[in-house]
């Protein structure tokens, strides 16, 4: 019998992120996977800003930066011809210190997170597997197989967290609906190398490719320092019904099967084959993500279709969120929102009917150059696919909305550069936290040596005003970054004293 504070069930991203953050925040965590090391399969190689700012929080960010890519610029074609060069950098830029996506393959991203866990001190128990659990009062009691030995173990924890992706067990424990559909397009997904003679296609030239052709579309991303590419496409069942029968849920599909059409739509010349594989797309969402002391996050939680690379980013969002133990029902909010979007775009990309053929034919090769060139236009863009614009407005934990302007109770803190410094730099400290920009009131340093809370005060510059904050009020961040609340006048401290006790909250 072993006891831990928190027993994590999976070391996918979401997992390791959980227990990065509860360890750092003082938490005993024990995290068991049943496999034997990081999946070698073709999965996310999208890293977006917001998560790189949160793994800034604990020294994560050079790691990740150092291994991998940042793509700067997105190609449009249509039907062969090239549209549209859209520079991702432009769209970012003065909103974040990663304006870019980080393209890294989901395995060394993995490693990376397992690596400094272990150099914490904390090992992934591998090869172990969640058999189930019961909870009884304060504690539940999981029991566990290793998988070698056949042997069982009962671990006693606080809590427990299903990281365990898409067919959790978890979520069946808590007795979770899984809502949601399975798209009808096939997908195949294939890293390749090129032949040395195509570092001149345009197809190989360190950017990404969107590539429409009729009802087909294929995307080119670069990842591995632009030496590899990931190539997603759809297969319509008109090319392959001779050889295979698509309509089956897992058609057996060989990368022979798409390698002509690979060709003929990219032009690259296939050097080596990494991987390959064929899948088929689905969005769902649990219809909670909490019962008791079991809480259920990432791919356990909800899935995505591959529009955005949304769903590893937004698991690991979950990760930290969960890791100051608020209520899941906050992010189940965004993640139904993160659906919503992300749905709408695939069913536009790869269906059939009037509108998805307009944003095909038109919207794409002519609006988006267009539209582009604003500069709100892109940074609205970039807000949502970084997940920037993710907040916990209305959440019991943000104060109500009041006439603060564009940044509110529940917003991320947005980044302000100056020559001087950014106003991040303070944020490393994972615990509740006071900003102050311009004058704090009299007696608040006073009550942040009490209470042993961290205040920054930051001499007002117009730039502050620019990105929406308030001159003299003052902010308090969630360990997480968010503005749990905005407070002014001379009455703050009892302000904060009635914001803690209210939510019965300790800093
Ligand atoms: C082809 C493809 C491309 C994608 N591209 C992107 C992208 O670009 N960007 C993006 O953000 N997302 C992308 N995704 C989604 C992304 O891969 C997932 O959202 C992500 O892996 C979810 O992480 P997770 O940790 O929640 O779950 P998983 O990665 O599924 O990890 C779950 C872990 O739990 C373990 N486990 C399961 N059951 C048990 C048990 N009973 N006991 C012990 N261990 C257990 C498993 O072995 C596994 O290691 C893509 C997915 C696919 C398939």
């Amino acid at each position: 019998m072993s006891q831990t504070e928190v027993l994590i069930i999976g070391a996918g991203p979401t997992g390791l992120t959980l227990a990065l953050w509860l360890h750092k925040q003082g938490v005993a965590v024990r995290i068991i996977d049943y496999a034997e090391a990081p999946s070698k399969n073709s999965r996310a190689v999208a890293v977006h800003a917001r998560v790189l700012e949160l793994y800034h929080q604990i020294d994560l960010a050079d790691d990740l930066n150092g291994f991998g890519y940042p793509l700067l610029a997105s190609n449009i074609w249509i039907d062969g011809k090239h549209y549209a060069t859209v520079p991702l950098s432009d769209f970012g830029k003065k909103l974040t210190p990663y304006p870019y996506m980080l393209m890294l393959s989901q395995e060394d991203h993995e490693k990376i997170l397992e690596n400094r866990l272990r150099s914490l001190g904390i090992c992934v128990e591998r090869c172990t597997k969640l058999k189930h659990y019961v909870e009884h009062g304060s504690k539940i009691t999981a029991t566990l197989v290793r998988e070698t030995y056949g042997s069982e173990i009962i671990c006693d924890a606080s809590w427990i967290v299903g990281c365990d992706g898409a067919r959790s067990i978890v979520r069946h424990e808590i007795g979770a609906d899984f809502e949601g559909e399975t798209y009808e397009p096939l997908f195949y997904i294939a890293d390749i190398e090129a032949g040395s003679g195509d570092c001149y296609n345009p197809g190989f030239n360190g950017e990404a490719h969107i590539r429409m052709l009729g009802e087909k579309y294929n995307v080119i991303l670069p990842f591995c320092n632009g030496k590899r590419i990931r190539l997603i496409g759809t297969m319509v069942p008109e090319s392959y019904q001779q050889t295979v029968d698509l309509s089956t849920p897992n058609p057996q599909l060989k990368f022979e099967d798409v390698e002509p059409e690979i060709r003929a739509v990219t032009g690259i010349e296939i050097k080596k084959l990494h991987c390959f594989s064929t899948y088929r797309c689905h969005h769902r969402i649990a219809d909670k993500f909490r019962k008791g002391r079991a809480f259920i996050a990432g791919d356990a939680a909800h899935i995505h279709s591959p529009v955005g690379g949304q769903g590893m980013n937004t698991g690991i969002m979950d990760a930290v969120n969960l890791a100051w133990k608020l209520a899941a029902i906050e992010r189940r909010t965004f993640a139904l929102d993160v659906i919503g979007a992300t749905d709408q775009g695939f069913t536009m990309l790869t269906s059939k009917g009037f509108w998805p053929y307009l944003v095909r034919q038109w919207l794409l090769p002519y609006g988006v150059p267009i539209v582009t060139k604003l500069e709100y236009v892109k940074h609205q863009i970039f807000r949502r696919g970084s997940q920037l614009i993710c907040t916990y407005r209305g959440s019991h934990v943000s104060q109500a909305a009041s006439g603060w302007g564009a940044v509110q109770p529940g917003d991320r803190l947005p980044w302000a550069n100056l020559d001087s410094g950014d106003n991040f730099s303070s944020l490393r400290h994972i615990a509740w936290q006071l900003h102050v920009y311009g004058y704090p009131p009299a007696d608040l340093e006073k009550w942040c040596i009490l209470n042993d809370v961290l205040l920054t005060v930051i001499d007002w510059d117009p730039h502050h005003g620019k990105v929406g904050l308030k001159k003299h009020a003052v902010y308090l961040l969630r360990p997480d970054q968010y503005i749990a609340g905005i407070f002014e006048g001379p009455s703050v401290n009892s302000m904060l004293n009635d914001y803690f006790s209210s939510r019965e909250l300790t800093y």
